[in-house]
């Protein structure tokens, strides 16, 4: 067989009370205990993903990528630490330092990720963490990253990427001197907008304490979800390639355009953070932003909604691609929005997720939208 069967099961029985008192090692995989541990199709899948991450010992996972952000810092932090939060960071994440962890005796502190001496200057004898996200949620901002974790294990912190946009295969987080990667494979990794679920990697110390960690909470995925995620595996390397091609040249073409200010696309040459981007990077994917010049929010919905192959909706990283009006102003604390010192007018923008048809015709839904917005 080329895949591995999905194992159904909660129960394994022994063939007798001898046989039952050897038990499970502690914490300990690859041996069938009972179903809340996993089970052969799930330690497939983290075998995978462990593979393809250079620097992990193991990789955990998670019901939503969303729970794996809570897995990996409910495992990292105690109460009376401080967290340092990309501001630019995916807007759940946010949400969670400002509720969860806040509720845990936990606090969130917010930065700049493309001003490293007020980052520095930012830690303190709690501080405990840093999570990081690049390029950034909604409004693509791209950091130094190695220079960024390098000062974090300086000052004794652990570092955290949320590596859902380039994945292990873009950005080899580990490698690049990360403490964790964590990944919604609910995007790329799934690939067919049919599946929720998140993953956690890390060296060999702190692989086994997210993983007694998401024990303890009873964390677990469903062996049907597990196969999904590894038949998605299997194209991720040829589908973010075509996705990334399409997207370029999306965003080249969109660079062209009087109606659009900005475009923030990584891969773009002359894009902010490009030059970050080809020195860290080893691919893209097909997801980037773009803000309108001098077009308000009701002209910017009227374009999104005379696009016909764009859906609109949430998520990304899919076969199918996607439209979503962005306005992150309303999703940070101390960075500027509209980007790199815009117009004030130039703040409505628009998020695609390019994802696998033929990117002339996207192009020409594109050009058919704007020219309706511009009718009305
Ligand atoms: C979507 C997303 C998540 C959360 O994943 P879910 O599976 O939807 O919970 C986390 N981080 C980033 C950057 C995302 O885009």
């Amino acid at each position: 067989m080329v895949n591995p069967p999905v194992w159904r099961a909660s129960t394994h029985l022994y063939e007798n009370t001898a046989r039952l008192a050897e038990g499970p090692r502690r914490n300990e995989d690859g041996r069938f205990f009972y179903g809340r541990r996993g089970a052969p199709t799930q330690w497939a899948l983290c075998e995978a993903l462990t593979q393809i991450e250079p620097g992990a010992a193991g990789t955990v996972l998670y019901p939503s990528g969303v729970a794996a952000i809570a897995g990996v810092l409910l495992t990292l932090l105690r109460p009376g630490d401080v967290l340092l939060m990309t501001d630019n960071a995916y807007d759940p994440s946010r949400t969670m330092g400002k509720g969860l962890l806040k509720d845990f005796g936990i606090e969130t502190r917010f930065f700049d990720p493309l001003d490293l001496p007020a980052y520095e200057a930012l830690f303190c004898e709690k501080t405990r963490a840093v999570l990081l996200e690049a390029p950034g949620s909604l409004s693509m901002e791209v950091c130094d990253l190695p220079a960024l974790a390098r000062i974090a294990r300086e000052k004794g912190a652990l570092s955290v990427l949320d590596n859902t946009w380039a994945g292990p295969l873009g950005f080899a987080a580990l490698e690049k001197g990360f403490d964790v990667t964590l990944m919604a494979l609910t995007k790329h990794v799934g690939g067919h907008s049919d599946l929720m679920m998140g993953s956690a990697s890390a060296g060999e110390e702190l692989y086994a304490r997210l993983r007694q960690r998401a024990q303890q909470l009873g964390t677990v995925v469903s062996p049907d979800d597990a196969a999904l995620a590894l038949r998605g595996l299997r194209t991720l390397d040829v589908r973010l390639r075509q996705e990334t091609a399409s997207a370029l040249k999306i965003a080249q073409w969109l660079s062209g355009r009087a109606e659009v200010a900005q475009v923030l696309c990584p891969m773009l040459p002359g894009a902010p953070g490009h030059e970050l981007w080809k020195r860290d990077f080893t691919g893209g994917c097909g997801l980037f932003s773009f803000v309108f010049r001098d077009v308000h929010a009701a002209g910017r919905n009227r374009f999104v909604d005379a696009l016909e192959l764009f859906g609109i909706g949430y998520s990304w990283g899919g076969f199918e691609s996607l439209a979503l009006p962005i306005e992150p102003a309303n999703y940070r604390s101390c960075m500027a929005w509209p980007p790199g010192g815009g117009a004030p007018a130039d703040r409505f923008g628009v998020r695609l997720s390019i994802g696998l048809e033929d990117p002339d015709d996207l192009i020409a839904d594109i050009e058919q939208a704007l020219g309706r917005m511009a009718a009305s």
